[in-house]
């Protein structure tokens, strides 16, 4: 016999980083919260995304250090990577880190149910549970943020062994030996540059003409660089046509623009994007609208056609970001809690977590002339910056982007050391409509790779120390143009 209905506030379907955040806030706000989740509580963020593979990250990068520590007076013998050990690590970070959410969770009194939601009406939704119990929960409001899953392409069906997706390479206890990457996008390059690290022969198969497509084009030569240094093959504007089973392995076929190669390895990664799952909720059920990829479309209080329900996150479409998840997941509880709030971010920063670190907001300079601005830009080598040079990571450099004319700082590339934490700044400078002065005029604290981006936007001007470059009039002098 099915429970009686659950009465809540507020359910919310999905527990990533747009779901928890929403619960929790709405806990925070009075509601009684209902919070959905079929498998972990954290999502893919937390438990098959951004934690695990930064953990990882951090283990290949130590390794990478102490190989070479002898250069700086440290004599590390018989140094190894025993990936069953660092496993079990990341496992104990995610663990930390799922349970303190579910704590926060259960400290505002927001009900965890396990189990897959499904929309019956427009208040009320079922949870079955994998063990074939179900709960009907009525509802006031629902947020919906189910998230997102990998695209397959035709040929390349993810069997979890030969074909795998970025959940199945963040879980191996051994390193392959070679590995071709489908898709030279954000997470395809993560793991690419991760393995190589252990000591894997990485090809990367990139359709479009640069990695990281939509990145500035600056950072992406340098990727390539950077990819050319640690020996990873790349081919771009090339297709992976299919591939088979061979007694010395995976044989794969690419197109490339010199002809057909045949890549042989041990495994395949595909990466080559993510889908929405707005689909399979029963939302067009009870008439939400879900578009024909799986998105739903949401207006600037994060309502969908149904001004009830909300959806937040990957399942709404790009970015997909985790703490622009968490932005959307706050503004709809505020939203629902009757505070006068709108999505209404100038600046969403992107971090990339390959070697060299890269981060970006703002416009690229690419993106800028597009838009029609009449742009001018800065640039400081990390090889030139007091800190990088005495911890002995200077590769990259911090490129700002301007408008001529007002100054107003339109966007900050960084590729570098600690990148990922330095674009907060940048990021603060944008969303408060800053000009590239006010970078170049505060004073930054020495030491530090952050004296770099101020030295960068110092450089947009011809003003900066410590690389050769000159004032505008010199520059008019010397060449006849600003
Ligand atoms: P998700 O985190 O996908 O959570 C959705 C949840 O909903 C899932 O737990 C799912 O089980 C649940 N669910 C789905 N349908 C139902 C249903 N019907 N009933 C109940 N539950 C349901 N982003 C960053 O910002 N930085 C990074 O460094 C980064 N690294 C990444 C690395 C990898 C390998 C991957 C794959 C992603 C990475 N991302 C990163 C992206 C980030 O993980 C996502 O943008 C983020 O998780 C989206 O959050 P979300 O809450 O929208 O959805």
């Amino acid at each position: 016999m099915a429970n009686a209905p659950m009465k809540k506030d507020v359910v919310v379907i999905g527990g990533g980083p747009g779901g928890y955040v929403a619960a929790i806030r709405l806990g925070q706000l009075g509601k009684s919260v209902a919070l959905v989740e079929k498998e972990q509580v954290g999502g893919v963020c937390l438990n098959w995304g951004c934690i695990p593979s930064k953990a990882l990250i951090h283990i290949a990068k130590l390794y990478e250090e102490m190989k070479n520590a002898e250069e700086i007076g440290i004599t590390c013998k018989n140094i190894a990577i025993d990936l069953k050990k660092a496993q079990a690590w990341k496992i104990g970070v995610v663990k930390k880190l799922t349970t303190g959410v579910s704590q926060l969770c259960k400290g505002l009194g927001v009900e965890i149910l396990k189990g897959t939601a499904d929309f019956e009406t427009p208040n009320r939704v079922s949870v079955k549970g994998s063990n074939g119990g179900a709960q009907t929960v009525e509802f006031t409001n629902a947020i919906v943020a189910t998230g997102s899953r990998p695209i397959e392409i035709p040929g390349f069906k993810i069997d979890g062994k030969q074909v795998v997706d970025s959940k199945d390479a963040l879980d191996w206890t051994e390193a392959p030996n070679r590995i071709l990457i489908v898709g030279g996008g954000v997470i395809g390059m993560e793991i690419g540059m991760l393995y190589q690290k252990f000591g894997t022969k990485v090809t990367v198969v990139e359709m479009l003409d640069q990695l990281l497509p939509g990145t500035d084009a600056d950072i992406a030569q340098f990727l390539m660089i950077a990819c050319r240094k640690r020996e990873i093959t790349v081919h771009l504007s090339s297709k992976a046509l299919g591939w088979e089973k061979k007694k010395d392995g995976l044989h794969v076929n690419v197109e490339t623009p010199k002809g057909k190669v045949n890549v042989v390895c041990d495994v395949i990664l595909l990466s080559v994007g993510r889908s929405p799952n707005g689909k399979g909720v029963g939302l067009e059920r009870i008439g939400v609208r879900v578009d024909a990829k799986g998105a739903i479309p949401v207006n600037q209080k994060l309502q969908t056609s149904l001004p009830h329900i909300f959806a937040i996150g990957d399942v709404v479409g790009p970015p997909l970001l985790a703490h622009k998840a968490s932005k959307e997941g706050l503004v709809a509880a505020e939203v629902i809690g009757g505070k006068p709030e709108v999505y209404d971010v100038q600046a969403m920063p992107a971090a990339v977590f390959t070697d060299p670190e890269i981060a970006t907001v703002g416009m690229s300079e690419e993106d800028a002339k597009r838009k029609g601005y009449s742009t001018f830009t800065g640039k400081f080598p990390f090889a030139a910056s007091g800190r990088a040079v005495s911890t002995g990571a200077t590769e990259g450099f911090v490129k700002v982007v301007a408008e001529k004319g007002t100054n107003l700082l339109l966007g900050v590339q960084i590729m570098g050391p600690s990148a990922a934490d330095l674009i907060s700044e940048a990021t603060l400078a944008i969303e408060m409509g800053a000009s590239v002065e006010d970078l170049a005029l505060t004073v930054h604290p020495h030491p530090t790779l952050s004296e770099s981006v101020m030295e960068a936007a110092e450089a947009a001007h011809g003003k900066a120390i410590h690389t050769v470059n000159r004032t505008p009039s010199q520059v008019t002098r010397a060449h006849g143009t600003v």
